[in-house]
């Protein structure tokens, strides 16, 4: 018996979409959507097939049901996915989940004309981000605000539109990379301004900063160095000191603070990371936050300061390049407005409620989770304390208390719980864990209640596809 023998005996891809069940998905996705599902399918058997001449042949329903797997998971290549990593903002991730006032103002505007750019009293031309500027003055107390497509963005421009050609006076230790593509030399070397290096990793002084001060230089930038600390020996001056010195010379005094907590208590629950509306306080001519980080809304680049440097920015044509969609501008708008009131956003806004939960409260969750886990499905699961961390470039070095669900690979797997976490995350919906000493860890601190069954559902669908005997129903493929 070859394996071209297995090969024959596989039914044509026309019998197969004559199939009752495959009528209506060829309705909706379109025959050659599902012709290609099939033929995936297929091709995966002929591979496995001719491995192994003697495995029965898979039949005609499984083949329908793996080509109706296979037509759902291509329908999109980004999907939702749960995460259990216990990292709020986690890059690979999408970052902030939006909130659903977020979410309701983009479907709203999504699929009809909106007044975008056009002032609608006045029937003539108006400024895409107007809306969103009176809020965030309102939230920072900043003279002038813009926003454009992310952080990056928003700091090349902000040092093209003020210092192109000259010199910006950075401190030697905040010259971060940040997301692995975030780099501040390169950024400096995009937009043409040009980067002055003072002091040391650890210590610079106000007076190295006085020291660097030439014809030539246009801006001081403090950048908050997001996802490291220097600790031990160390010296930064006090932004205002760097923003005195700055006036004192003429210069643009500019804060890059990266992770965007808007003002002390928003969101709640989270000290000691720097606020938009303190360094405007400070008197900083321009502060750069992310919209996707501490804000917890949709990506964005938000620039606050004086009508002077927004000014300058808002003309300069690398602003068109880098503007803001409508989509975009709906939610970040909603967003902002839930952040107006601070003690009504906990509730509203997901990644500040995730902050916000008490740890006794993942706790309950993880232990009746665990023993549901256990009872019905036989895992070896258990609730044990976690650690969980802001990350995205925020708050690196403090852990915030929380509580996971320790679940140990429920079959004989080659690789243990690297397989196990392999497999969860290859499942639907992927749910993407940390692995600890013999054990996936699911930590609930970024998994809120209402994901719940979907998490079950998919620990139950990998246990029941590895318990079914090898009748050939294995899906092929899957580990
Ligand atoms: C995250 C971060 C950036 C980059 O922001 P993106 O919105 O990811 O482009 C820049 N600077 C600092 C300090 C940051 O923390």
């Amino acid at each position: 018996m070859g394996e071209a023998d297995g090969r024959r005996r596989l039914p044509p891809v026309d019998a197969i979409l004559s199939e009752n069940e495959l009528t209506e998905p060829i309705l909706r996705h379109g025959r050659l959507a599902v012709r290609r599902a099939v033929r995936r399918v297929l091709q995966d058997l002929r591979e496995n097939l001719g491995a192994a001449s003697s495995q029965p042949l898979p039949d005609l329903p499984f083949i329908v049901s793996r080509s109706l797997e296979i037509l759902e998971r291509d329908r999109r290549s980004l999907r939702p996915a749960i995460n259990a990593t216990g990292i709020l903002l986690h890059t690979g991730l999408g970052r902030a989940p939006i909130a659903e006032e977020a979410i309701a103002a983009v479907a709203e505007v999504a699929g009809v004309y909106s007044n975008l750019e056009l002032d609608l009293d006045s029937g003539v031309r108006g400024r895409r981000t107007s809306g969103i500027s009176g809020l965030l003055r309102e939230l920072t107390g900043a003279a002038a605000a813009t926003a454009v497509n992310n952080n990056a963005g928003a700091t090349v421009l902000a040092l093209r539109a003020l210092a192109s050609g000259r010199e910006v006076i950075v401190s030697r230790g905040q010259l971060v990379e940040i997301g692995g593509s975030f780099r501040l030399p390169e950024i400096f070397e995009v937009s043409g301004a040009r980067l002055r290096e003072v002091g040391t990793t650890n210590k610079t002084r106000l007076s190295d900063y006085r020291a660097a001060i030439g014809p030539e230089t246009a801006a001081i930038l403090r950048v908050h160095p997001s996802n490291y600390r220097i600790v031990g020996f160390t010296e930064q001056p006090e932004l205002v000191d760097l923003v005195e010195l700055a006036h004192a010379h003429g210069l643009w005094a500019i804060d890059d603070i990266g992770s965007g907590a808007i003002k002390p208590g928003c969101p709640p629950g989270l000290e000691g990371e720097p606020t938009a509306a303190e360094a405007i306080a400070a008197g900083a001519d321009l502060v750069l936050f992310s919209g996707d980080k501490l804000l917890g809304g949709p990506q964005s680049g938000i620039m606050v300061g004086g009508r002077e440097a927004i000014g300058r920015i808002e003309v300069d044509p690398l602003m068109r390049a880098l503007r803001l969609d409508k989509l975009t501008l709906a939610a970040l708008e909603a967003t902002l407005r839930l952040a107006l009131d601070p003690a009504h956003a906990r509730h509203r806004i997901p990644l500040w409620s995730m902050i916000a939960t008490p740890a006794s409260e993942l706790e309950s969750r993880a232990r009746a989770l665990a023993s549901r886990l256990s009872a019905e499905w036989g895992l070896l699961a258990s609730a044990v304390a976690s650690e969980a961390y802001i990350g995205g470039g925020s708050a690196p070095i403090l852990p915030i208390e929380s509580a996971a669900i320790a679940i140990a690979p429920p079959f004989p797997i080659a690789g243990g719980e690297s397989e196990f976490a392999a497999a969860l995350r290859t499942g639907d919906p992927p749910v993407v864990a940390r692995v600890r000493k013999g054990s996936v860890l699911l930590d609930l601190r970024t998994i809120p209640p209402d994901q719940e069954p979907r998490l079950l559902d998919a620990i139950r669908t990998l246990c029941q596809d590895r318990n079914s005997p090898a009748d050939g129903r294995d899906r092929p493929g899957s580990i």
